[in-house]
């Protein structure tokens, strides 16, 4: 029986050890898929400590999966032997619970999740899901296309969804893993792009990354820069740091709202006075589906937004997670699993 290298987690809190398995067949409505590239993000230390509902150990992490088809399983007639295609934290949905139901399918109870409840891309073949799949475009290596199916779509369709039109004033709060990403796809989306981080260094990238205006939160108020340029329609806030959340809501214009992407345990404070008048609100946003990461690929390929990012053989996983979580990388870690 042929045999891959995976990234293999044995148990809770165990170390991502390199490990030989067997190549998995696909089933009905599966296909596997030759991996070529694996993007780190911060949600796979759920797959670590194993704190998520329905993990089960061994468990290969990585929900940032670029790669070929490779083999079909029976009744596959959508996708093709050596196309190319990514799978995000939408690893795939049961089409037959109340959200699936009313097509609400990132909403699914029993939501499959690469690398949290299905083995994911640390590893030479996945096996995946047909409804979990995003065609890539050709003009969008692999390297590049993993990081976008979560810290990308997850802004990108944040910010196409949420109401504001272009011209409008969009402030990305943090420029780490997704708000480099987020500051790209604001500017690209033709509104007024606000960049807030702390530090006058992170200026020039904000710039370079398509910012009209950069925020050092440390030698300014970003709540009252906000204010006295109008009112932000939205702030998508990027980061994982509630209080630093909270310092930008009195730079809501009218209808604005912080837009929270960033996951954090730590409460967010906000007033009913900051609410009511200029009808302003909080809400959050969950990354998308299959067709949402395929829109992704596409307008990036289309307008050129691209991840900046660093990358790791596949043997050397356990370092490129600890690159990540260490908060240093500049600005996605990859795995590059294939040439
Ligand atoms: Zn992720
Ligand atoms: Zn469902």
């Amino acid at each position: 029986m042929a045999k891959m290298r995976v990234i293999q987690i044995a148990e809770a809190n165990g170390p991502l050890s390199l490990v030989e398995r067997p190549v998995p067949e696909p089933r009905a409505g599966e296909v596997r898929i030759r991996v070529e590239a694996c993007g780190v993000c911060h949600s796979d230390a759920f797959a670590v400590t194993g704190q998520y509902p329905g993990i089960s150990y061994p468990l290969i992490p990585g929900h940032e999966v670029a790669g070929v088809i490779d083999a079909l399983g029976a009744g596959v007639d959508e996708w093709k032997a050596g196309q190319r295609v990514g799978v995000g934290w939408h690893g795939g949905h049961c089409n037959r619970c109340a959200p699936c139901r009313r097509g609400d399918f990132i909403s699914c109870v029993n939501h499959k999740i690469p690398g949290i409840n299905m083995d994911g891309g640390y590893a030479e073949y996945m096996i995946a899901p047909v409804e979990g799949l995003a065609s890539i475009p050709d003009d969008l290596k692999s390297l590049d296309a993993a990081p976008l199916l979560c810290a990308g779509i997850t802004t990108f369709n944040a910010l196409r969804n949420s109401g504001a039109r272009g011209g409008d004033m969009v402030a990305i709060l943090g420029i780490g893993g997704l708000g480099h990403l987020g500051v790209q796809f604001a500017a690209k989306l033709g509104f007024r792009t606000i960049a807030i981080a702390r530090g006058k260094d992170k200026g020039p990238l904000a710039k370079q990354l398509g910012a009209h205006r950069y925020i050092d939160s440390e030698a300014e108020d970003p709540a009252e820069v906000l204010k006295g340029m109008g009112g932000a329609r939205i702030i998508l806030a990027t980061v994982t740091n509630s209080p630093a959340m909270t310092r930008t809501i009195g730079g809501l214009g009218r209808d604005g709202r912080l837009l929270v992407v960033g996951a954090s345990g730590e409460p967010i404070q906000v007033s009913p006075f900051q609410l009511i008048p200029g009808r302003r609100s909080v809400g959050g946003w969950p990354s998308g589906t299959a067709t949402d990461s395929e829109d992704t690929l596409n307008f990036s390929a289309l307008t050129g937004v691209r991840p900046m990012i660093e990358t790791f053989p596949l043997e050397k996983a356990a370092d490129a997670y600890e690159r990540m979580m260490s908060g240093k990388a500049r600005f996605r870690v990859v795995i590059q699993v294939a040439k």
